[in-house]
């Protein structure tokens, strides 16, 4: 199976009316969408998927963050993706991310950073189980060289 990526467009970039702009830019990197859609993240959800963070002392704040609205849920496929994704997104801190990453072009904070991508293939799975079933994930073939 191709190499997927789980990513989360975080409720802000709803908020500012962003969804266009960044899945734009995802496309633009020509990886393959294959599972997109809106929903609220759950309390027990989010901290299953923040449980590396779940401690720290800033948690509440991406709690209120995570939950102050819908995030878009999308699956990319591709090769390479989930470090590609890692790098169009830049680094967690919007403000030491380099320009030209979706982080450093759409904010300045990292409380509010935009975007959630895998960090490695195996995560990416494991994401995917926690957010789709399989019946939302479409399979079919590009007419153009991924
Ligand atoms: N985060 C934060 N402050 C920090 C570290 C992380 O607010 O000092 C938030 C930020 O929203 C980040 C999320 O916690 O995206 C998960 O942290 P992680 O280290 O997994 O960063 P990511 O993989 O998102 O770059
Ligand atoms: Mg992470």
């Amino acid at each position: 199976m191709a190499e997927r990526s789980l990513l989360l467009l975080k409720p802000d970039v709803i908020h500012r009316s962003l969804v266009g702009t960044i899945i734009a830019r995802i496309e633009a990197r020509n990886f393959k969408i294959v599972a997109l859609k809106m929903f609220d993240l759950t309390r027990e959800t989010l901290d299953e998927h923040y449980a590396h963070i779940v401690a720290k002392h800033f948690y509440p704040e991406i709690v209120s963050y995570m939950t102050m609205g819908p995030v878009v849920g999308i699956i990319v496929e591709g090769k390479d993706v989930v470090a590609g994704m890692r790098q169009l997104c830049g680094a967690t801190n919007p403000a030491a991310a380099e320009m030209g990453t979706l982080r450093a072009d759409y904010s300045n904070n990292i409380g509010f950073n935009i975007i959630h991508g895998s960090d490695t293939p195996e995560n990416a799975e494991i994401e995917i189980l926690r957010f789709f079933d399989a019946d939302e994930v479409c399979s079919y073939e590009r007419k153009i060289i991924a």
